[in-house]
């Protein structure tokens, strides 16, 4: 089972999303990543093998953001890879993901109709597309994610982030998920 952890704060997040992935090492994982808003940019990194390895290339590149979500992965579809590991970009969004959209086969083969060009073999892949593409439609966060909300099916909670918006959207679906309301910051896992 992999980990989700997401945080807002008015100090740099870098630090709160490496001590929650470590927290969720227990439950056992593939590969680890982040991503973190920095300047309207989103900075990703990813690494197969244990959180340790990502915080040190996070450390080296003094990856830092006041929005961030992270992600341990235990791959359900698509090989533990690096290109395969959680967070998943498209355009300006990027999403973690834990769990299964079971009806991931079903919007690939629409969103490969619209010319989506799929980057790696996980059923995660979708959402940012999807949210990208209603994003560039709406321009309005929540109302975009709560299409994709609406679209996919099966057992989950992710997490998203758009680099122009600054806040992080999450939702579950039978998976648990809950928010830490903190002196200065605030965190979701
Ligand atoms: N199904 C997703 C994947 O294979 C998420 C797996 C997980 O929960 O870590 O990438």
């Amino acid at each position: 089972m992999c980990g989700i952890v997401g945080g807002v704060a008015e100090r740099c997040v870098t630090e709160i999303l490496i001590e929650g992935l470590k927290r969720l090492e227990y439950r056992g994982y593939d590969s680890a990543g982040l991503a973190l808003l920095n300047k309207e940019q989103i900075l990703r990194e990813r690494r197969v093998g244990k959180v340790a390895n990502l915080a040190e290339a996070v450390s080296e590149q003094h990856l830092t953001g006041n929005i961030g979500i992270a992600h341990t992965r235990w791959a359900t579809h698509g090989k533990p890879t690096e290109n395969n590991a959680h967070p998943h970009v498209s355009g300006n969004v990027a999403v973690v993901h834990n769990g299964i959209i079971e009806n991931h086969d079903q919007i690939r083969s629409e969103l490969k109709e619209k010319n989506v060009v799929f980057e790696t073999s996980t059923d995660t892949e979708v959402i940012p597309h999807l949210l990208s593409i209603s994003m560039k439609k709406t321009n309005h966060f929540f109302d975009s994610c709560v299409s994709v909300v609406k679209k996919i099916e099966g057992a989950y909670a992710f997490a998203a982030i758009h680099s122009l918006k600054e806040e992080i959207f999450v939702a579950r679906k039978t998976s648990p998920l809950v928010l830490g309301l903190g002196d200065g910051y605030n965190i979701v896992g």
